[in-house]
């Protein structure tokens, strides 16, 4: 299945909350989603059917499946992941999410978006305890730490992250020192630090139908 190309303003207007896919234009007043919040298409204003319990569970699923960029069969992997381990399977699938290294990339400044970010993991430019992690699923653990390879710091993005460009609320599960460009995992993320509103327990119901 391929990768979604079109306008990523749509996937939030779509799943009708911000999901930080555009980087600092989702934090200024130039987001789509607050000029246009209606649903995109033709008939998006039009008044909105009762929506079926199972098509409640599917928007939270592609929500968040949107959000962390997967494929479905990507997402189904992890959600599989989060069953196979202790605890709540929809907090363990939230916490899976958010430990993936493209979105600690994300989360901590280093990249503008989760688009953005899984691409400077994929060309190689992020280190995870010093040695080079290119993949974006790769989940981070406590005490991990999360930098970005010696070359790479020269690039005019990381300049501009160490002068304090980047407009993130550091989550209380990573420090980051914007000086050395390094973030560090200090605790296990839960479900208090998504950064959207998402209702884990809708996408648990949705494969369990
Ligand atoms: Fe576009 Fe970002 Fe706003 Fe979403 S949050 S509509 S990606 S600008």
């Amino acid at each position: 299945m391929a990768r979604y190309t079109g306008s990523v303003c749509r996937l939030c207007r779509r799943e009708g909350t911000k999901l930080f896919l555009k980087g600092e234009k989702c934090y200024s007043d130039k987001c789509a989603l607050s000029k246009r919040p209606t649903p995109p298409g033709q008939h998006g204003q039009a008044r909105q059917r009762k929506v079926s319990e199972y098509g409640m569970q599917l928007r939270e699923k592609q929500k968040a499946r949107r959000a962390y960029g997967l494929l479905e069969s990507q997402f189904h992997k992890t959600y599989e992941r989060a069953t196979s381990m202790k605890g709540v399977t929809g907090e363990n699938l939230l916490s899976l999410l958010e430990r993936r290294l493209d979105n600690v990339v994300y989360r901590s400044g280093l990249g503008a978006s989760r688009p953005q970010a899984r691409q400077l993991v994929l060309h190689g430019h992020v280190l995870v305890n010093g040695k080079k992690v290119d993949v974006s699923s790769y989940t981070v653990d406590v005490n991990d730490v999360i930098t970005i390879r010696a070359k790479s710091k020269e690039m005019a993005h990381f300049k501009a992250v160490r002068e304090g460009n980047a407009a993130r609320i550091l989550p209380k599960w990573l420090t980051f020192n914007a000086d050395e460009l390094t973030a560090t995992v200090v605790a296990l993320p839960t479900r208090e630090d998504i950064d959207f509103t998402l209702q884990e327990n809708m996408i648990v119901e949705f494969y369990s139908r």
